[in-house]
C-alpha cells in the first residue's frame, strides 16, 4: 500500500460494521462478581465469532468468560519467522451512561459548527469544547442521538480490527504474519481481562485499539494503587451515649477535609498525579474510605502514600478515640517500565500511523488499560487510537475518516511487522 498501488476495498465498510455493533447493548456493570458482568455482552461475542468465521478465520471461538479469540493465518511461506502480533479491543461500554437502544446518527459532509443531538437538544457537541471538529470539515461525523453513549469506546476498535481482516482477505498481495485477535468483555470495570489466556492467545506482543483521537499512541499508563482507610469507633444507644459513644463518621470527615485540593483529578492534568477519594461507607461504629492513588512514577505514588499516612496520623491526633487503619493495594503498573525494553512496538506503531497519512503523537494515558494488565503478564501491549472522542458520554463521537484511517493504519501495521527483520521481536 505504501507504494500507492490500489487495494481492493473490504466487503463491508467499517462504518457499516461499527453501526451494527453500536446498536447492540453491551453496557457492563461495576461491582458484579461474575464475568461477563451483564449477559448482553454474550450477544456481541457470538456475533463476532460468526463474522470471523465468515471472514475465513475458522478458529474463532468464545471462551466461557466471554472472550472472543481468533488467529488469522499468515500468508507468507516463511511465516514461522514472523512474530504473532495481537490486536485487542473490548466489547463492553461504560456503566456511567446508558448503552441501550443506541441510535447511530451520521452527520454527512460536516461543514463546521456545533452539533445538536436531536434526541436531547441540551446535548450539544460544541466546537469550543471540541476544537478537533475544525479539522473534520467534509468528514461524516458519527454520534448517538443524545440519549445514550455511542460506544466507539471500544466498538470502533472491534470494527476496525474486523475490517482489517476483511481488507487483508481481499488483498492477498499484502504480506502479513499470523495475527492473534481478541475481543474482551468488562474492560470498563476491569474484571474481564483477568481470565485472559495469554499463552493460548499466542502473541509475542499486542496492541489495544482503544485510545481516543486520531494518530495518538499511548506508551504509558498510570502506576495505580488503592488505599482503603478504615475508621473504627464505638456505637451505643444514643440515649445513654454520653462519654461512651465514639462516632467514626467525624474522623472520616476530618480525613477527607485534609486532602490537598491541588492533588485531585479535577485539579490536575498532564503528567501530574492525583489522589481520588471515590467511595466509602459511613456508620457510627465503622466508616471506610477508598482512595485511588495515581502517578506515572513509583516515587510519586510512594509520596502520595506517605502523605495519606501523615493525614491519618493528624486525624488520629485530633480524634484519639477512633482507631484508624490504612491498607494499600497495587492495582496496575505503568506499561512504560516494560515497553522501554521493546522500543520496536512504538516504532512500528509510529511508522504505521505515518503510512496511513496521519501525524503520530506518543503520549501517556491518564488511566489504565487492559494492556497494562497484559503487559505485566508477559504480553507487552501499548494502546493505539481508534478515532473516537468524548468517551463515556452522550456527546461521544467518531467519524468515517477516523474509522477508515485507523483501519488503514492497522493494515500497514501488520505489513510492517511482516517486512521487518524478525530479530528485534525474538523473545
Ligand atoms: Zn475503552
Amino acid at each position: 500500500m505504501e507504494d500507492g498501488s490500489a487495494t481492493r476495498p473490504p466487503t463491508e465498510s467499517v462504518v457499516a460494521r461499527f453501526t451494527r455493533y453500536a446498536a447492540i447493548d453491551t453496557q457492563s456493570a461495576d461491582d458484579v462478581r461474575s464475568v461477563p458482568s451483564t449477559p448482553t455482552q454474550w450477544e456481541l461475542g457470538r456475533l463476532l465469532v460468526d463474522e470471523l468465521h465468515e471472514l475465513d478465520v475458522p478458529d474463532a471461538w468464545l471462551s466461557d468468560t466471554c472472550v472472543v479469540y481468533a488467529t488469522v493465518p499468515p500468508n507468507l511461506d516463511e511465516a514461522a519467522h514472523v512474530p504473532v502480533v495481537g490486536l485487542i479491543a473490548h466489547m463492553d461500554t461504560a456503566s456511567a451512561v446508558s448503552g441501550a437502544n443506541v441510535k447511530v446518527m451520521i452527520h454527512s459532509d460536516y461543514q463546521g459548527g456545533d452539533i445538536v443531538l436531536p434526541g436531547d437538544p441540551t446535548q450539544v457537541i460544541s466546537v469550543a469544547e471540541n476544537p478537533v471538529l475544525s479539522d473534520m470539515l467534509g468528514d461524516d461525523i458519527i454520534t448517538a442521538d443524545g440519549t445514550t453513549l455511542l460506544g466507539s469506546d471500544d466498538k470502533a476498535g472491534i470494527a476496525e480490527i474486523l475490517t482489517t481482516v476483511d481488507t487483508l482477505r481481499q488483498n492477498p498481495q499484502i504480506r502479513h504474519g499470523p495475527i492473534a485477535i481478541a475481543f474482551t468483555p468488562d474492560e470498563e470495570p476491569g474484571s474481564g481481562i483477568e481470565a485472559f489466556d495469554v499463552l493460548r492467545f499466542g502473541a509475542a506482543f499486542a496492541y489495544t485499539i482503544d485510545g481516543q483521537g486520531l494518530g495518538v499512541i499511548y506508551d504509558e499508563t498510570w502506576h495505580a494503587r488503592t488505599a482503603t482507610v478504615t475508621f473504627s469507633g464505638r456505637n451505643t444507644h444514643p440515649g445513654t451515649a454520653k462519654g461512651i459513644l465514639v462516632n467514626s463518621v467525624f474522623a472520616l470527615a476530618d480525613f477527607v477535609s485534609r486532602l490537598p485540593p491541588d492533588m485531585l483529578p479535577e485539579t490536575t492534568d498532564g503528567r501530574a498525579g492525583f489522589v481520588h477519594p471515590t467511595r466509602g461507607s459511613i456508620e457510627v461504629e465503622e466508616s471506610t474510605l477508598v482512595i485511588g492513588l495515581r502517578d506515572f512514577e513509583t516515587s510519586g505514588l510512594d509520596a502520595q502514600e506517605r502523605l495519606l499516612r501523615e493525614i491519618a496520623s493528624d486525624t488520629q491526633a485530633r480524634l484519639p478515640d477512633v482507631r484508624i487503619a490504612m491498607e494499600v493495594r497495587e492495582m496496575y503498573r505503568n506499561i512504560k517500565d516494560v515497553l522501554k525494553e521493546h522500543p520496536h512496538l512504538i516504532e512500528t506503531a509510529i511508522e504505521a500511523t505515518r503510512r496511513a497519512g496521519l501525524t503520530p503523537t506518543v503520549q501517556p494515558i491518564r488511566g489504565g488499560t487492559d494492556g497494562a494488565y497484559l503487559t505485566f503478564r508477559g504480553l507487552p501491549t501499548p494502546d493505539l487510537f481508534n478515532g473516537g472522542c468524548n468517551y463515556h458520554s452522550k456527546q461521544e463521537f467518531t467519524s468515517r475518516r477516523g474509522l477508515e484511517k485507523t483501519t488503514e493504519m492497522l493494515v500497514h501495521l501488520v505489513q510492517i511487522v511482516a517486512d521487518k527483520t524478525p530479530s528485534p521481536y525474538d523473545r
